[in-house]
C-alpha cells in the first residue's frame, strides 16, 4: 500500500468579492472535510474581503474570517460556489483544483485529469454542503449550522429568489433548528440589514461588494449586484454608483459592466450598464429599456434571471 503523505493542506476556498456562502460554504465544507480526514488538513481561506454582512454572521456565531489569500499559487484547492476561472483567486492553476462544489453554470474551467465535481441545481452551496453532511452521516456543529443556514438565507433572499428549491427551505429549516435560530425570517432582516448598511461606503466598495466577470462569445463583461430592504438607500447607492462606472469603466477591462440594485422586498432591480452596444444588449435580452437604466419587476437573481438572459444575446 502507498504510504500516507501526513500533514497535507488543501485550501477550501469560494469566488472573489466572496459573499456569505462562498466564506460560509468553505468554512462548513473543510469541517466536513476534516471529520472524515485524518491525514490531510482542510483550511477554509477567503479570496477578498469580508462583506459585512458576512460579518454580522461570523460574529452572531462566533466564528472567526478564513484567513485571506492573495495569490493561490503552489496550494492545491477546493472550490466551492464558483467553477469559472475569472472568478477564482488569482494564482490558481487549474491543475492544482481537487474538487469542486457548486450550483452555478459550468463555466469553463478545464483540467487534465479528474476531478470531483458536483454541481446542483440548486439556490446556495450551502444547501449542497448541507446534504454532504446529511450523506456521510456528520452532525453539524452548532456554529457551522448557523452560517450554512445564513448562507442559504443569504443567497436565496430568504427563500425569494426563484433559484429557491425545496431543498434549500429544508436545510435552512433543519439548520436553524440545530443553529437555534427561532425565527428564521426575524433572522434573515436582521442579517440583511446588517449587510445592507451600505451608505458609509464608497462607490468602489460598493461596486466590489458583489461584482463578477463573465466571458461569453462576443464579449467579457462585469455584473454588480447590491440588494437592500430600503428603497431610499437603493435611490441613494444609485447616485454613487452612476458616475463612479462612467469614470471607471475602462479600469474593468470589461465590453460591458451591468450593475443591479435589488429591492428585496419589492422583489425587483433597477439595471444600470455602460459600454459599447449595453443597451442593445439590454434591450434584447430584456424586451425593454429606458434610457441608460431599466426597472425590472420580479427580477432578483443574477443569476437566474441575468446571467442567462445576457448570456443568450452574447452567445449567439
Ligand atoms: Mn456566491
Ligand atoms: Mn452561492
Amino acid at each position: 500500500m502507498e504510504e500516507l503523505t501526513l500533514n497535507q493542506t488543501i485550501t477550501v476556498i469560494g469566488h472573489k468579492n466572496p459573499d456569505t456562502d462562498s466564506i460560509c460554504s468553505a468554512i462548513g465544507y473543510a469541517a466536513l472535510k476534516n471529520a472524515n480526514s485524518s491525514n490531510t488538513q482542510y483550511i477554509a481561506k477567503r479570496a477578498g474581503k469580508v462583506s459585512p454582512e458576512t460579518a454580522f454572521v461570523l460574529d452572531r456565531f462566533g466564528v472567526n474570517a478564513p484567513e485571506l489569500l492573495e495569490n493561490g499559487a503552489g496550494e492545491t484547492f477546493i472550490l466551492v460556489d464558483h467553477n469559472e476561472a475569472s472568478q477564482a483567486v488569482d494564482g490558481l492553476e487549474l491543475d492544482s483544483i481537487l474538487e469542486i462544489i457548486d450550483h452555478h453554470k459550468i463555466g469553463g474551467i478545464k483540467t487534465t485529469e479528474p476531478i470531483y465535481f458536483r454541481n446542483q441545481p440548486v439556490g446556495c452551496t450551502a444547501t449542497i454542503v448541507y446534504q454532504m453532511y446529511q450523506e456521510s452521516g456528520v452532525e453539524v456543529e452548532k456554529s457551522i449550522a448557523g452560517l450554512l443556514c445564513s448562507a442559504i438565507l443569504s443567497d436565496t433572499l430568504a427563500f425569494r429568489s426563484p433559484t429557491c428549491t425545496d431543498f434549500d427551505k429544508e436545510a435552512a429549516t433543519s439548520l436553524a433548528k440545530v443553529a437555534g435560530i427561532s425565527d428564521v425570517e426575524t433572522y434573515a432582516r436582521e442579517m440583511f440589514k446588517a449587510g445592507s448598511d451600505l451608505l458609509t461606503k464608497d462607490a468602489k466598495e460598493i461596486f466590489y461588494l458583489d461584482f463578477k466577470k463573465f466571458e461569453s462569445k462576443k464579449a467579457t463583461f462585469g455584473v454588480g449586484q447590491v440588494t437592500s430592504m430600503d428603497q431610499e438607500e437603493l435611490a441613494q447607492l444609485k447616485e454613487k454608483l452612476v458616475p463612479y462606472m462612467q469614470e471607471t469603466f475602462k479600469e474593468h477591462e470589461v465590453d460591458m459592466l451591468f450593475f443591479l440594485l435589488t429591492d428585496i422586498l419589492e422583489e425587483s432591480s433597477e439595471l444600470i450598464y455602460i459600454g459599447d452596444h449595453a443597451k442593445e444588449v439590454v434591450a434584447q435580452a430584456f424586451t425593454s429599456s429606458r434610457e441608460d437604466i431599466t426597472y425590472l419587476k420580479g427580477v432578483v437573481s443574477r443569476k437566474k434571471q441575468i446571467i442567462p438572459q445576457l448570456m443568450a444575446v452574447l452567445d449567439k
